[in-house]
């Protein structure tokens, strides 16, 4: 961590969150040759509630960056099949490549967050032009005379400086991001508000896929995890959690509906402690500001199901740093300047979080949840084909076209 002085520090740039869409963010930039602060509130290796899931064209990005070695060296899981279960039904498919050519399946790994984190922060860290501020909560943002972002305001009595100014101050700040609140930007969607319970499992048999299983008002997600674990995500409506109840008990309550993870689950034996978060749907309206911007799950985060996240803030962070460099180098600190990105992110994103936020919405009325789970039960080249949206491979507007949904849609 830094030594500086407690006087104000100026960078190009101020990161606040030093997870995935931070941390991808700092050492995109410092490569460029930008000066960053990379502002985090906890002490690394820390914990994050997650499915640990990161979808086949993560690797991509991962190998770019040149991270893909280190994740694989610590242990990620290959998983290239997904199994949904539910209403007596079982689907099953594969990740197929982008070219969606029968047969060409590939694969996403899982890693341990406090492991995926920890690798990425401290590549970031030891970028030279890179300054690290561990520990350390940002707890306002600065402006300047004309109103502009300037920077943030840390919590003090940590050990570091009061304040960080910077030409741009970016919020990688996660779920409930300060920027994104302070920006005006930040609206929870409380119609798709979830709470989630993740569970860790060692002695469970080991396999090469992940699962989902519904249950009333919400659903299971299994994934092999490196270390020979299981992570085991509970997601739920906010409304059926009895704050009071034991979470492993609560658990054993929904297992009941999964009998087949269940069963897998006999022999297997808690690992470390339940971690738990919610609500989780929110979204902002704008993610570029006069010397800000929001990346990541800053920018609004719908729920876990399709498994995204890690791609939406990677791949976003891979959109913003060019643009953010762009804009430095031709002197500009305005939103503006930082409208091709927006533009980017809802070219890339929007039809993706319009299915994630579709498919949520559908899935928790039963009727329909049976039906789509029959037709995917049936139709195994429809079932890769929505994995390979939901793998980020293919985009949900290609998918429609009926060159290719055609097929899937006949094909038994
Ligand atoms: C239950 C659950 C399961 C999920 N499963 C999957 C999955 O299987 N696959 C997938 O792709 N995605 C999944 N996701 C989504 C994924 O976890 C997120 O999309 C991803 O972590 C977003 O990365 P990020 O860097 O934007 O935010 P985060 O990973 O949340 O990092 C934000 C960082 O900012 C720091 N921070 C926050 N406030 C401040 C502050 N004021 N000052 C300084 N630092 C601050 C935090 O400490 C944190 O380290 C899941 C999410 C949940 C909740």
């Amino acid at each position: 961590m830094s030594d500086r002085s407690l006087q104000p520090s100026r960078f190009d740039v101020a990161i606040l969150g030093g997870g995935p869409a931070g941390s991808h963010m700092a050492l995109r930039l410092a490569r460029m040759g930008r000066s960053v602060a990379l502002v985090e509130a906890r002490t690394f290796p820390r914990a994050k509630p997650c499915g640990e899931f990161m979808s086949p064209e993560c690797i991509g990005i991962l190998e770019e960056i040149g991270l893909k070695q280190a994740v694989i060296e610590a242990g990620a899981c290959s998983i290239s099949r997904m199994e949904l279960h539910g209403y007596g039904r079982k689907a099953r498919g594969g990740y197929m490549a982008r070219d969606l050519r029968p047969g060409t399946y590939i694969h996403g790994l899982a890693l341990r967050r406090e492991i995926l984190d920890e690798i990425s922060l401290r590549a970031a860290a030891r970028e030279p032009s890179v300054e690290l501020f561990e520990g350390q909560r940002a707890i306002r943002i600065l402006r300047d005379a004309t109103g502009r972002v300037d920077g943030v305001g840390l919590a003090t009595g940590n050990g570091g400086p009061d304040e960080i100014r910077a030409d741009y101050t970016i919020g990688a700040d996660g779920l409930r991001s300060l920027v994104a609140r302070e920006m005006g930007v930040y609206h929870s969607v409380e119609s798709l508000e979830k709470l989630a319970f993740v569970y860790r499992f060692s002695g469970v048999e080991p396999q090469g896929h992940a699962e989902v299983h519904f249950v009333d008002r919400g659903y299971l997600i299994a994934a092999p995890v490196d270390g020979g674990l299981l992570t085991l995500n509970l997601i739920v409506d906010k409304a059926s959690w009895n704050g009071g109840r034991d979470k492993l008990a609560f658990l054993h309550s929904k297992l009941l509906e999964a009998p087949a993870l269940a069963a897998k689950l006999e022999t297997a034996e808690l690992s470390g402690e339940v971690l738990a978060i919610g609500p989780l749907a929110s979204t902002t309206e704008e993610q570029v500001f006069d010397g800000a911007a929001l990346v990541g799950d800053a920018c609004g985060f719908v729920d876990p199901l399709t498994g995204e996240g890690l791609y939406f803030a990677m791949r976003g962070a891979a959109l913003l740093a060019p643009a953010l460099d762009r804009a430095l180098a031709a002197g500009r600190r305005d939103a503006a300047a930082l409208r091709a990105y927006a533009r980017a992110r809802r070219r890339e994103f929007g039809a993706r979080f319009l299915l994630a936020r579709g498919l949520q919405r559908g899935l928790r009325k039963p009727g329909i949840a049976r039906s789509v789970l029959s037709i995917l039960a049936s139709r195994p080249r429809l079932m890769d084909l929505l994995l390979t949206v939901t793998g980020d491979s293919v985009s949900p507007l290609q998918a429609l076209k009926p060159r290719v949904l055609l097929p899937a849609l006949w094909q038994r």
